[in-house]
């Protein structure tokens, strides 16, 4: 970490909400291969169903169920598609690992296992309380 030569106290209080360059090119190699992945994936999902969808009979429950949870499973990975490339821009703002909702520094360990989480584990709490 590194901090100005006068102010002491508020530099390295601000040295604790900026994360380590390191920490983020690695999230945000991280992000850009989920990023890819799950570009495929919806790739692969909008191929199965137009295959799906070829006309097979009008009471073919077996082929409508599946398409349907192929497009639930596409909404889910949009969704996940959006939140990447939200983390990629923030990457870039400079506003990475900070909560979105409150601006608090978002726990390491919940970056590892979630790199484009948007929301301290608290914020994510109350959201989900709504
Ligand atoms: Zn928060």
């Amino acid at each position: 970490m590194w901090f100005a030569y006068s102010g002491g106290r508020i530099a390295i209080l601000m040295g604790s909400n900026v994360m380590n360059r390191q920490v983020i090119e690695r999230q945000r190699a991280k992000l850009l291969i989920m990023r890819d992945r799950v570009a495929a994936e919806i790739g692969s999902l909008t191929q199965a169903m137009l295959e799906d969808a070829q006309p097979v009979g009008e009471h073919d429950w077996g082929v409508s169920e599946a398409v349907d949870k192929s497009i639930a499973l596409e909404h889910v990975e949009e969704q996940l598609h959006v939140q990447i490339s939200a983390a990629l821009a923030r990457i870039k703002d400079g506003t990475y690992g900070l909560c979105t909702a409150c601006g608090s520094r978002i726990g390491q360990a919940r970056l590892d296992a979630l790199p484009y989480a948007a929301f301290c584990i608290a914020c994510e709490r109350q959201l989900e309380s709504q």
